[in-house]
């Protein structure tokens, strides 16, 4: 709790990321929790790692160990044969207890736009994972429009679009996506508080969620959203209640 919010932190990441050398790993993701008053936070493997499987039991033992603080995603690259993608989702969700699914589309090329991406949709449908795919840098396929096509083709999957878009020229675009897609969530890490009034003038805080991405941001993007005028409702779907209703079990 902070200010006498419940703080659901919906990304973060533990492993080692071999694409720039950091290593996070559960216990200091915790004791950052603590510092700051988050309850709970969605650890998601970095999406260039040395062994994917690895990657997921380290979070899934974390998850294990602290089933009320941390809620799992899997992250992998979607283009190792299918079957072998499939069955590792549904390791991570039958066995690990995963609750979302992270595509990187700067590391992880799959485009939006093609068939081709059809099965990492279908298979989040298939173990009802929301995605959560990071937008901004790595364009074309992290351009948020792109994901208007697959909400719209599968209009049961709930769709995250992190960082949405990155702010700048392409927060327009994701606030137009979550816009005309009700299945389009927002997660707001990296944009500046008057841009967080700019999507609320168009998209529920239903529909919002926070994020730290990387530790170093965790104080920050907190402390935008508590010190922000906006409502106590708003406040409190940004913070606790859009994460929840998307990623806890039994919420
Ligand atoms: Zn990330």
């Amino acid at each position: 709790m902070r200010d006498g919010f419940s703080v659901f932190d919906a990304h973060t990441h533990i492993g080692i990321g071999l694409h720039h050398g950091r290593c996070h790993t559960a216990d200091q993701l915790l004791a950052e929790m603590d510092s700051f008053g988050v309850d709970r936070s969605l650890a998601i493997p970095f999406p260039v790692v040395e062994d994917y499987r690895q990657a997921h039991d380290e979070i899934g033992r974390a998850v294990r160990a602290h089933p009320d603080r941390l809620v799992g995603a899997a992250c992998i690259y979607p283009y190792i044969p299918r079957e072998e993608f499939q069955s590792e989702v549904k390791r991570c969700v039958e066995d690990l207890g995963f609750r979302a699914l992270k595509l990187q589309p700067q590391y992880q090329p799959l485009n939006p736009l093609s068939g081709r991406s059809d099965f990492f949709y279908e298979t989040a449908l298939e173990y009802r994972l929301p995605v959560v795919i990071h937008t901004g840098t790595g364009i074309p396929y992290a351009l948020p429009s792109l994901y208007i096509v697959p909400a719209r083709k599968f209009p049961g999957l709930h769709m995250v679009l992190a960082h949405c878009g990155g702010g700048g020229i392409l927060l327009s675009e994701a606030i137009v996506a979550a816009t005309v897609c009700p299945n389009i969530y927002l997660e707001l890490s990296s944009l500046m508080p008057h841009h967080i009034h700019e999507v609320l003038d168009h998209v529920p805080s239903s529909r919002l969620m926070i994020g730290s991405d990387l530790p170093e941001n965790l104080m920050t993007e907190m402390s935008k959203i508590l010190s922000m005028k906006i409502s106590p409702e708003v406040r409190r779907n940004i913070l606790w209640n859009t994460a929840c209703r998307l990623l806890c079990a039994g919420c």
